[in-house]
């Protein structure tokens, strides 16, 4: 997609901090961090969002949590714990219009959320 932010990202066209890249998935620091570590893990093709994810995404969906994974493992919240999040739709503050896995950890995390 030519105008979404996140392609751009993936692309190299916008500036990321970006901690991991292969073939499949890009993971960069989120802008405006809502917890010590907060990535995002992105498919480098695009998709819009969770709620477009089925049977056949298997690999993808297997190769973002394990890209987020190994994120939180690099930046040692393993033990500690983390929460990764799909926000999907309005009512859940999707902001960006291309499929983001949110890894949040590094304090503690409310659950239920607000
Ligand atoms: P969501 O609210 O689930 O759509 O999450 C989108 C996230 O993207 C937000 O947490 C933003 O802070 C983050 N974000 C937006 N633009 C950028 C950017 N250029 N680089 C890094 N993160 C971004
Ligand atoms: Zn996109």
């Amino acid at each position: 997609m030519a105008d979404c932010l996140f392609c751009k990202i993936a692309r190299g066209e916008i500036p990321a901090d970006v901690v991991h890249k292969d073939a499949t998935v890009t993971v960069f620091r989120d802008i405006t961090p809502h917890a010590p570590v907060h990535l995002l893990v992105i498919p480098n093709q695009h998709v819009g969002s969770a709620g477009e994810i089925g049977p056949g995404n298997g690999a993808l969906m297997a190769a973002m949590i394990t890209a987020a994974n190994a994120a939180a493992d690099a930046e040692g919240v393993s033990e500690s714990g983390y929460r990764l999040v799909f926000n999907v739709g309005r009512d859940a503050g999707m902001t960006v219009p291309h499929l983001h896995l949110h890894v949040l950890g590094g304090r503690h995390l409310a659950w239920p959320p607000g």
